[in-house]
């Protein structure tokens, strides 16, 4: 068995395995699974809110879900700690094939105000090619909910993306 950090750094310096899929509705809810990679957590209570009943989640078209195998999805919030980059990993291998990748929050796309700190290895722009990246700190459950929705009507594959204008013009 490889050494933790070796396996992590293997998983990430990997782009062909993370590339993400185009993912579009298939006359099914997209199915999300949520991990917290480390940060402050705002993005994370952002998504927690987007959860409840407030918001229209489920009636939108998605569907959380608790465990990486069922989900089309990955939103990951917070920078990529060093502590926590194989947990991302392991979600990634988890889940089942057409599975895309979604930044949540500044620290998820570019490390935010962690990207220099020694214990992140910054943000997923700098590890993979993100399938879409919803800017703010934190971004709001409706601009979260917006930039999902223009994911799913075929957004753009790059880093950024309409989602990101998307939560950009969500909160002009
Ligand atoms: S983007 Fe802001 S709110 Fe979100 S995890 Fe980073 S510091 Fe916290």
């Amino acid at each position: 068995m490889l050494p933790a950090p070796l396996t992590m750094m293997l998983a990430f310096l990997d782009v062909q395995k993370w590339r993400p899929q185009p993912v579009r509705r298939r006359g099914r809810r997209i199915r999300l699974f949520a991990l917290e990679t480390g940060s402050c957590e705002g993005c994370a209570m952002e998504l927690i809110a987007l959860g409840s009943s407030v918001y229209p989640l489920e009636g939108s078209g998605f569907q959380r879900v608790q465990h990486p195998e069922d989900a089309d999805w990955l939103l990951v919030t917070g920078a990529v700690t060093r502590s926590c980059a194989g947990t991302l990993a392991s979600a990634w291998e988890a889940m089942p094939a057409g599975r895309s990748l979604v930044a949540v929050g500044d620290c998820a796309h570019d490390g935010g105000p962690w990207k220099s700190s020694y214990a992140t290895l910054g943000g997923l722009q700098a590890l993979t090619r993100v399938y879409g990246a919803i800017p703010g700190c934190p971004p709001s459950p409706e601009a979260i909910l917006q930039a999902l929705v223009e994911l799913a009507e075929g957004g753009s594959s790059s880093t950024g993306s309409q989602a990101s204008s998307a939560s950009r013009r969500s909160r002009q």
